[in-house]
C-alpha cells in the first residue's frame, strides 16, 4: 500500500505514520526528518536547506523531488510506504506522478489553526532519530529522553511560534489545494485530528481500512 498523510505542521502526522508503520509493516518516509539528518551531517543539500527551514519556508521542489526519488528506490520501499511531510506543492504531487508511482490512498488529518499553535509549544523532538514527543499529549517514558534511542529531545528552532503562524500561511496556500488534486482521483479520506492521539489513530486505521 503506498499512502499519502496530509495535513498541517504538527496535525500529528509524523505520530500516525510511525504507527502505520509498524502495523502495516512498510516504512514511514519523511522528508522533514530527511533534511534535518542532512543538516546534521553537514551535507551540501543540508546547509541548502537550513535557510529555507528555519524560517518556515518550503525548501525548493527540485532538492525534494531529489530527495524521495531516491528514497523510493530503496529496497524497503518495494511493498508499499506512508510518505509524511510529502508532496506538499502541487508540483511536488505531479512529480510524484511523473515517477509512474501509483498511490493508493491519500489521508488528510484535520486540525483547526488554533489548536496546533497549541500543540506545536509543546513539541520536542529527538536530536539524534528524529522521532517526536509531546510534553502533553505525547510523554516519553523519561523527561527529555527519547523512548526510542536514548537521544536528548529538544525543541525545533522552527516550532518557535512565529515561524509557527508562517509555516500554517505556507501550508494553506501552498499544500491544501493538494487536497483538490487527489479528491480528483477519488483517493482522498479524512480523519479529524483529536486531543489524544489513540483516538486519532482508530480514526487514522478506520480511514484506511486497516
Ligand atoms: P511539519 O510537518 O511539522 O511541518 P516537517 O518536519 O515535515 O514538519 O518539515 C519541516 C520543514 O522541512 C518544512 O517547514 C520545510 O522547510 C521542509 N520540508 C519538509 N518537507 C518538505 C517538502 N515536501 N517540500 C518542501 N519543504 C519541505
Ligand atoms: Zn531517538
Amino acid at each position: 500500500m503506498n499512502l499519502i498523510l496530509l495535513g498541517a505542521p504538527g496535525a500529528g502526522k509524523g505520530t500516525q505514520a510511525e504507527i502505520i508503520c509498524e502495523k502495516a509493516g512498510i516504512p514511514a518516509i519523511s522528508t522533514g526528518n530527511i533534511i534535518r539528518a542532512a543538516l546534521k551531517n553537514g551535507t551540501e543539500m543540508g546547509l541548502k536547506a537550513k535557510s529555507y527551514m528555519d524560517s518556515g519556508k518550503l525548501v525548493p521542489d527540485d532538492v525534494v523531488i531529489g530527495i524521495i526519488k531516491e528514497r523510493l528506490a530503496e529496497e524497503d520501499c518495494k511493498n508499499g510506504f506512508i510518505l509524511d511531510g510529502f508532496p506538499r506543492t502541487i508540483p511536488q504531487a505531479e512529480a510524484l506522478d511523473a515517477m509512474g508511482i501509483v498511490i493508493d490512498c491519500v489521508l488528510s488529518i484535520e486540525v483547526p489553526d488554533e489548536k496546533i499553535v497549541a500543540r506545536m509549544s509543546g513539541r520536542r523532538v529527538c536530536s539524534a532519530c528524529g522521532a517526536s514527543y509531546h510534553v502533553e499529549y505525547k510523554k516519553p517514558k523519561t523527561d527529555g529522553v527519547c523512548d526510542l534511542c536514548g537521544g536528548a529531545l529538544s525543541i525545533r528552532k522552527d516550532d518557535e511560534p512565529e515561524t509557527v503562524l508562517d509555516r500554517l500561511h505556507v501550508y494553506h496556500e501552498q499544500t491544501e489545494p493538494l487536497k483538490d488534486y487527489y479528491e480528483k482521483t477519488g483517493k482522498l479520506r479524512t480523519a479529524i485530528g483529536q486531543e489524544e492521539v489513540a483516538d486519532t489513530t482508530k480514526l487514522v486505521l478506520e480511514a484506511l481500512g486497516l
